[in-house]
C-alpha cells in the first residue's frame, strides 16, 4: 500500500516521497482514510509509530482541497520557528484566511517538531502555518497571528494567553487535533482544553491520540468525540526487535560511575539518557562534565531557549550526551538514535515504553539500557509485566551490586536516591484506579498570569 492509495494528493505525496517514506505505517494506514473520511478518530498511538504524520497528512489534505491550491510552489520552510517568519510569503501577498486547524500538544518540543511537520509535508501546498508556546515573547506571536495562518499548533496555557488578549480568534475551527491527549491531562492541562473547547464551533472534527488510555482519558474521550473511529497502533514493545534492551543492576551510588564507564567503554555518541527529577538532570550533567563528557539537561526549569539550544546541538551530534526528564523529553524526535540510557526507571511502567521509543524508530537499530538499583526492582517487574518480556540483565565487572543493600522507602512516588526532598519533572500516578481528582493546570508556557493554585501538591513547573 503506498501514500498515493491512502487517497492523499499528489504534492502530499511528493513531500513524503522526498522525505524518505516509501510507504505508511500501519498507525497511518488506518488513521488517514479515517480522518479523510472526515469523521472523528480516537487512537492509540505513542510517539514513533508515525502518528503525526498519520493525522497531518490527512488534514493538510482535507484543508488544501476546501482551498482549491493544492499544488502551488512551497510552503514556507526556511527552518526559522514559524513564530519569526514573516505572516505572508514574499511575493504572495495574500489575504487574511481563518484557523482551520488547531493542534494542541502538551509540550513546547512536541508543537515545534508537528509544526515542522506540518511544514515540510505540506510544502508544496499553500497553506500555512504557525507555533504558539510560552517562554518566548508574546509580540512576534502576536504579529504572525495578523497574518493569513491555516493550522495552528499550541500548547494550552499560551493559547489561552492569545484568547484573554483577543489575539487570536478560534471560532472557525473546522479540525480540533489532542496530540498525547494522556499527557496533557497528566500535566493538569483538563481545564484550559475545556475552556479552549467551549471557544471552538461545535461542527468540527475531533481527533484525540492517546498513548495509554486510563479512566480519564475514556471519560474525556467520550464526552469530546461523536462516533469515533477507533484505531490502535502496534505498541512499542511489540516491535522491540529494533532495540537492543539491557538492564545493568548496580548500587545506587555507583550509577553515575557506571554511566561514565559505559560511555567512555563504548564511545557512545548520542546518549539520551532519562532521570527522574529536573535537579537530578542537572546534578548528573555536572557529574558528566566533570568526567569530560559534554553533557547539558533539557527539563522544565531551563529556558525555552536552553531548550532550543540543547536540543539542536544534540539533534546535529555536536553534543555527546542529553540529560531529559519525561515531560521534556516527549516528543522529541531524533532519528536514528543509537543509544537511550534510564539512568532512573521511571515511576510509570508506560514512560519506559515511551523513553525506548526515542530510539530505535522508524525501523533504525537502537540500543536502550537501564541502570537499575535495589531501590527499582519492583518498578523494572512492573515494566517486564507491561512488555511481556523479561530484561536481560548483565553485570560490569567492577560495578557488581551489593547483594546485602536494603531498598529506599519509596516517597512521594519516588525512590531512593532521587527521592530525598526532590520534585519529580511529571505528573505523579496514572494508574486507571485513581480516582479522578481536580487538577490544577501547570502551564508549558510560563508568562500565563492566574489561574494557578498555590496550594497544588501536583508537581509545578513549566515543559
Ligand atoms: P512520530 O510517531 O510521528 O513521532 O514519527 C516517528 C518517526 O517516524 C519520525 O522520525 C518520522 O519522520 C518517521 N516516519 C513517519 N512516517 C514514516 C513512514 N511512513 N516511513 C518511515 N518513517 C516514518
Amino acid at each position: 500500500m503506498s501514500f498515493s492509495n491512502l487517497g492523499l494528493s499528489d504534492a502530499i505525496v511528493r513531500a513524503v516521497t522526498e522525505r524518505g517514506y516509501t510507504e505508511p505505517t500501519p498507525i497511518q494506514l488506518q488513521a488517514i482514510p479515517a480522518v479523510l473520511s472526515g469523521g472523528d478518530l480516537l487512537a492509540g498511538a505513542q510517539t514513533g509509530t508515525g502518528k503525526t504524520a498519520g493525522f497531518t497528512l490527512p488534514i493538510l489534505h482535507l484543508l488544501s482541497e476546501a482551498k482549491g491550491d493544492r499544488t502551488v510552489d512551497s510552503h514556507a520552510s526556511d527552518g526559522r520557528p514559524s513564530s519569526n517568519r514573516p505572516a505572508e510569503k514574499i511575493g504572495q501577498p495574500r489575504k487574511r484566511s481563518p484557523i482551520r486547524a488547531l493542534i494542541l500538544t502538551p509540550t513546547r518540543e512536541l508543537a515545534a517538531q508537528v509544526e515542522e511537520s506540518v511544514r515540510e509535508y505540506g510544502k508544496y501546498l499553500k497553506l500555512t502555518s504557525m507555533t504558539i508556546f510560552g517562554g518566548v515573547g508574546m509580540n512576534p506571536q502576536v504579529q504572525r497571528l495578523k497574518g493569513s495562518v491555516d493550522i495552528l499548533v499550541a500548547t494550552p496555557g499560551r493559547l489561552l494567553d492569545h484568547v484573554q488578549q483577543g489575539t487570536v480568534d478560534l471560532s472557525r475551527i473546522e479540525i480540533l487535533v489532542l496530540d498525547e491527549a494522556d499527557r496533557m491531562l497528566d500535566m493538569g492541562f483538563i481545564r484550559d482544553i475545556r475552556r479552549i473547547l467551549a471557544l471552538l464551533p461545535k461542527q468540527r472534527q475531533n481527533l484525540l491520540f492517546s498513548a495509554t488510555f486510563s479512566n480519564d482519558i475514556k471519560a474525556f474521550a467520550s464526552s469530546l468525540l461523536n462516533q469515533p473511529t477507533m484505531i490502535e497502533a502496534e505498541r512499542r514493545h511489540l516491535t522491540a526487535d529494533t532495540v537492543a534492551q539491557k538492564v545493568y543492576p548496580v548500587d545506587r551510588e555507583q550509577k553515575r560511575q557506571l554511566l561514565t564507564h559505559l560511555i567512555k567503554e563504548h564511545n557512545w555518541f548520542q546518549v539520551l539518557v532519562f532521570t527522574r527529577t529536573k535537579h537530578g538532570a542537572d546534578r548528573l550533567v555536572k557529574q558528566l562534565m566533570d568526567d569530560n563528557i559534554p553533557s547539558l539537561a533539557i527539563h522544565g526549569n531551563k529556558s525555552q531557549a536552553a531548550r532550543t539550544r540543547a536540543l539542536a546541538k544534540f539533534k546535529d551530534a555536536s553534543l555527546q550526551v542529553l540529560v531529559a526528564t519525561d515531560i521534556a523529553a516527549r516528543g522529541i524526535d531524533i532519528s536514528d538514535l543509537p543509544h537511550v540510557v534510564n539512568f532512573e526507571l521511571p515511576n510509570v511502567p508506560e514512560d519506559y515504553v515511551h523513553r525506548i521509543g526515542r530510539t530505535g524508530r522508524a525501523g533504525a537499530v537502537g540500543e536502550a539500557v537501564s541502570l537499575v538499583c535495589v531501590d527499582e526492582l519492583k518498578l523494572l517487574a512492573d515494566i517486564e509485566r507491561l512488555i511481556k518480556q523479561p530484561l536481560p540483565r548483565e553485570i560490569v565487572p567492577g560495578f557488581e551490586p551489593n547483594p546485602h543493600a536494603k531498598p529506599e522507602p519509596i516517597q512521594n512516588g519516588q525512590r531512593g536516591q532521587a527521592s530525598r526532598g526532590k520534585r519529580p519533572d511529571r505528573a505523579p500516578s496514572r494508574s486507571p484506579q485513581a480516582a479522578p481528582q481536580p487538577r490544577t493546570a501547570r502551564h508549558a508556557d510560563g508568562e500565563r498570569s492566574g489561574a494557578r493554585s498555590p496550594v497544588s501538591r501536583r508537581p509545578s513547573g513549566r515543559h
